[in-house]
């Protein structure tokens, strides 16, 4: 992280990691690289989603292949105020939906944790920010990386990589100029291998955007200091959290080094004096469905304006030339995503799958506001809240399953990478994946979950499991 950092080097180790794992989809000319290289104290890789001036953001999608935004992201701006050389724009699953980052129209990202070679098979990087998760976990590339997290798209990939990846309170970070997949869903994340980097740029990104009509209000991000301040006069420097652990989030799926990581991460703490408290959270369990049917259909009408004549793609034919730009435009999951989400918001099942899945999206908020004990600034009933300062779980299923094993998912099968993170999203709450090294080389992926707003928290207890 010094700017003493060598260009050549620097460079070499771009070409190499492109080489091999095909992160970026675009990268800066190398005459900018070799100047602001020397001059900055950090590296950062961007998402292609996020909208740069410099070069196109495509999205992953052969739909915006040639797009190219007249304005930049908040986020990008502030990076470039954070002293950091843009490297390039990452690869990602189109439009940031999948979880694997096979479903870009600009190939397959593979994960730099595993070699490969001599008859390794290539293992996935995670999705759909699986390019800005390789960017930082390939060696000497970028210090940090900017991903979207909707249901899991910056904790998961960061998972499979081995690094820090952090999905902040819905409304903390400006989501202006990033490309809306679900927008009441979608956040801006960061991820690094180094945790203080990590917190650092967090707190130079969280910061009230008039630009965003989303972003969270000065008045509450006070009211939320408040509380913070409230919560350290109780505890007098003496911080013996109660952590619970939803059972719920026990399930059949979890490998068993997933299972061993998780217990002697809850031991670890055990033995620092903090309480282990089995909870539950019973509509954990709806929640993968509850997010497929909600993000579909946001998405279904996000993407209504890809149709060839404002921007982006346009088929040559002359006649239906809308069909014709969406069905080249967009990839298969995304045909299949606005196919479902068309259907969840027609006349004839708007009640029974719309509202029904926003109806338990509130019941979700519910259970988790009757766990932890950090107020919810929004939550109409303050009078109900429980005892858990944090949640833990694995944040992923498995290590990276190799890309062959992945593709021969079916369909749900590949949703079911989402289950551990989905919840957090639904309910807007920040949580952070934290590397956890089992017997090898190869981490897992811890998630800490925190009340809405208590984002902080997630750095303290990031830190006790170092
Ligand atoms: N894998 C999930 C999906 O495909 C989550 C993606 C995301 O967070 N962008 O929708």
């Amino acid at each position: 992280m010094s700017s003493t950092r060598s260009v050549s080097a620097f460079l070499a180790n771009l070409s190499k990691a492109q080489t091999k794992h095909n992160i970026f989809i675009s990268t800066r000319p190398i005459k900018e690289l070799q100047s602001t290289i020397p001059n900055s104290t950090t590296t950062v890789a961007i998402k292609d989603n996020i909208c740069t001036l410099e070069e196109p953001t495509t999205c992953g999608s052969k739909m915006l292949y040639n797009f190219t935004s007249p304005y930049e992201a908040t986020v990008v701006s502030k990076v470039k105020a954070f002293g950091s050389a843009i490297i390039g724009k990452t690869n990602l699953d189109q439009f940031g939906m999948g979880s694997a980052t096979t479903n870009s129209h600009f190939g397959i990202t593979t994960n730099p944790l595993f070699p490969t070679g001599q008859g390794e098979a290539p293992r996935i990087s995670g999705g759909s920010s699986g390019g800005s998760a390789a960017a930082v976990a390939a060696e000497g590339v970028a210090d940090y990386s900017l991903g979207t997290d909707t249901g899991g798209s910056v904790r998961v990939p960061a998972a499979l990589n081995g690094v820090y990846g952090l999905k902040p309170s819905y409304g903390r970070i400006s989501r202006w100029g990033v490309i809306a997949y679900a927008q009441s869903l979608d956040t801006v994340g960061v991820m690094a291998k180094d945790l203080e980097l990590l917190e650092s740029v967090y707190r130079h990104l969280d910061d009230y955007d008039v630009k965003d009509p989303t972003s969270l209000l000065p008045e509450f991000r006070d009211k939320i200091k408040e509380l913070q301040g409230e919560k350290e006069q109780q505890n007098e420097g003496q911080v013996k959290y109660r952590i619970g652990v939803p059972e719920e989030f026990m399930i059949d799926l979890l490998s068993d080094k997933v299972k061993t990581g998780l217990t002697q991460s809850l031991t670890k703490l055990q033995d620092q004096g903090h309480e282990i408290v089995p909870i539950s959270i019973p509509n954990i369990l709806n929640s993968i469905y509850v997010y497929f049917t909600l993000a579909s259909s946001e998405a279904s009408s996000n993407l209504s304006r890809y149709d060839g004549i404002r921007y982006g793609y346009r088929s040559n034919e002359d006649t239906n030339a809308y069909a014709k730009t969406r069905t080249e435009g967009f990839g298969e999951v995304v045909q299949d995503r606005i196919i479902l989400g068309n259907y969840n918001l027609s006349s004839g099942s708007y009640e029974k799958n719309f509202l029904k899945a926003s109806q338990v999206r509130n019941e979700l908020r519910m259970d988790f506001n009757k766990v932890f004990k950090f107020e919810h600034i929004f939550n109409p009933h303050p009078e109900i809240k429980g005892d858990i300062d944090f949640i833990l779980s694995p944040t992923a299923t498995t290590i990276a399953p190799t890309v062959e094993q992945y593709q021969q998912q079916t369909i749900p099968e590949g949703y079911a990478m989402d289950i551990l993170a989905a919840p957090a999203s639904l309910a807007g709450l920040p949580a952070l994946s934290v590397p956890w090294f089992v017997d090898d080389e190869i981490p897992i992926g811890l998630q800490i979950i925190s009340q809405y707003g208590n984002d902080d928290q997630l750095f303290e207890v990031a830190k006790l499991l170092k």
